[in-house]
């Protein structure tokens, strides 16, 4: 990514953060920004409201402190925001963070919200506050929304699939949110096929050695960079 002149926005888990701490700073270091992924990678509706508002407070505190900058940027573990749990905007502004990332503007029985804003953009928390939201990207095809952030779609389906898909939401004015974790480019991982059962198994390692290829493609094809740069450029931060 760096070869390209990449730069991006990791959303760090504060669990990881504290036993990998000069990772973490080596990545601020060279120009990423660091924002928060949570503390243990539990679900905000998993968790409650108690206990998600302190894994928000928790994270930003422990992550502005092993990487020495500031985090304004929050990523719900598994988009884990949702219409029925919509108090967490107002625990992310609590908490102190300027924008929020982890809503996927599509409707699927676990998560996802139907019908919501395709680009980055302004929203009223329930409490009335404003909160800055940058969705998963989704291209529209005949009125259909399909997801092209990444994932199992990337994965898992050509290439050409994303490349249209970010092609076509960048036509339209908006910027592309692509995301991935790094077990997704990790072939020396360890096994756990046989744990995992078959479908499981799948879509876990179905792909692995081909998506470092494709994500090369992808940072040559598009320019990418800090989710709070494409924010403060869009005038919203
Ligand atoms: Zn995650």
């Amino acid at each position: 990514m760096e070869s390209a002149g990449a730069r991006a926005t990791w959303f760090c888990l504060g669990d990881v953060a504290s036993k990998h701490r000069t990772l973490i700073r080596e990545l601020a270091r060279r120009g990423h920004e660091i924002g928060s992924h949570g503390m243990s990678h539990a679900k905000l509706d998993r968790l409650g409201e108690s206990a998600a508002r302190r894994e928000l407070v928790d994270s930003r505190s422990l992550l502005e402190d092993v990487s020495g900058t500031s985090v304004r940027g929050f990523r719900a573990p598994s988009f884990s925001i949702t219409r029925r749990n919509l108090w967490a905007l107002d625990g992310i502004l609590d908490a102190g963070y300027a924008y929020d990332s982890s809503v996927f503007p599509i409707g699927r029985p676990d998560y996802g919200i139907s019908g919501f804003p395709l680009g980055p953009h302004r929203l009223t928390a329930p409490s009335g506050r404003s909160l800055i939201e940058f969705p998963m990207t989704v291209a529209t095809c005949f009125g259909a929304r399909m997801p092209v952030s990444g994932g199992g779609y990337f994965r898992l389906l050509p290439y050409a699939v994303t490349k249209w898909g970010f092609t076509r939401v960048n036509a339209t004015g908006r910027s592309g949110m692509f995301y991935m974790h790094p077990w997704e480019i990790d072939a020396e991982q360890p096994d756990l096929r046989r744990e995992a059962g078959a479908v499981g198994a799948f879509r876990h390692y179905t792909g692995l050695a081909a998506t470092e290829g494709r994500l090369r493609r992808l940072v040559g094809d598009f320019a990418f960079t800090r989710v709070d740069e494409v924010l403060a450029a869009a005038g919203l931060l």
